[in-house]
């Protein structure tokens, strides 16, 4: 029987497993290695780890386990698990199958994206989603600004820090009254024709093409897109969403599933930060080992 298992090898998994294996704990994490920012070169923002690609991130949270004997790391997906009395068993899709007392879903979210043409091959290269994890890299350049436009109103307002060359592009979305107040306001220029193309080099914006025939050149931008669960394994469970999308649970990530926690962006979307994430698997792993002890159960002699 597992102490816990730790579903999600991200920020939040990642430190979960750490603090429980430095508790002796003896945990399974089990990863799909397909991150949300997977897509980026480099995490900006994690003091002592600016700069780091996603992947060195996590092979150096790796080369850390192998100092904790009860921490085992599997590349896999779990695709159902079972609840127990004494706790879950958990199946994956190369067919493993093991017991475990507690969970932790750190499975992350992901972007569901505006219909804009060709989004998906700048996403993570020149166009980004949080100005204060990429836009420093883009200051003082000329920048597009796509999403659903009272948010990214909200963004422009802030992003002006970093560069005032911002053109929102509202992909068809029609302006109200506030709108056109806010725009006078902050002195915004916005287009409202359909994207019919983004253009550019290797993942790095030039030119966003309207339907309307104008080209403008852009070198980067933001979008704001909506997030949801990457993972159903909570929803089959029963865990019902709060109203940012996350998974229902306590501060600490106790949800309403006995022996079931949720850490990281799966429990708490904003801000999304890499940093904000381990803290909350901090957190969770302390909260898995408070119950593990109440319940009798003390760290393993690995
Ligand atoms: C383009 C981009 C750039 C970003 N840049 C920055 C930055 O510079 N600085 C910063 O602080 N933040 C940045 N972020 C935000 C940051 O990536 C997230 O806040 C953070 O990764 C959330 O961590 P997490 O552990 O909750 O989830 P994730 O990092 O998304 O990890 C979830 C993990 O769970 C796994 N998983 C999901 N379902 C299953 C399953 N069923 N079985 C097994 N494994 C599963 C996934 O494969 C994934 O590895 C960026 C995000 C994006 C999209």
């Amino acid at each position: 029987m597992t102490d816990c298992t730790i579903i999600g090898g991200g920020p939040a998994g990642l430190n979960a497993t750490l603090v429980l294996g430095r508790a002796r704990r003896k945990v399974i994490l089990v990863d799909s290695n397909d991150a949300r920012n997977k897509v980026t070169s480099a995490s900006h923002g994690f003091v002592t780890r600016d700069g780091v690609t996603p992947s060195e991130f996590r092979e150096l949270a790796h080369q850390e386990f192998s100092h904790y004997p009860s921490i085992s790391t599997v590349e896999d997906k779990v695709i159902e698990i079972i609840k127990k009395a004494d706790g879950f068993t958990i199946k994956t899709e190369l067919g493993k199958e093991w017991a475990t007392r507690k969970i932790i879903l750190a499975t992350g979210m992901k972007e569901k994206f505006p219909n804009i043409p060709n989004l998906r091959n700048f996403y993570g290269k020149s166009i980004f989603n949080c100005p204060y994890c990429d836009g420093w890299e883009l200051r003082d350049k000329p920048l597009a600004l796509f999403g659903e436009v009272d948010y990214t109103f909200h963004t422009a307002q802030i992003l002006r820090n970093w560069s005032q060359d911002l053109v929102v592009f509202t992909n068809g979305e029609e302006l109200t009254k506030n709108h056109e107040k806010k725009i006078e306001e902050l002195n915004l220029r916005v287009e409202t024709s359909p994207i019919r193309l983004l253009t550019g080099k290797d993942g790095m914006l030039q030119k966003v093409e309207l339907e309307n025939g104008l080209v403008i050149e852009r070198v980067g931008g933001f979008i704001t897109p909506e997030l949801v669960q990457a993972s159903e394994l909570g929803t089959m469970l029963g865990v019902k969403l709060n109203e940012t999308g996350g998974y229902h649970s306590d501060e600490v990530g106790n949800t309403k599933i006995t022996g079931l926690f949720v850490a990281g962006e799966a429990s708490n979307v904003y801000p999304a930060q890499l940093i904000i994430a381990a803290a909350s698997g901090v957190e969770t792993a302390m909260a898995v080992n408070v119950e593990l002890i109440h319940d009798g159960i003390l760290g393993s002699e690995i």
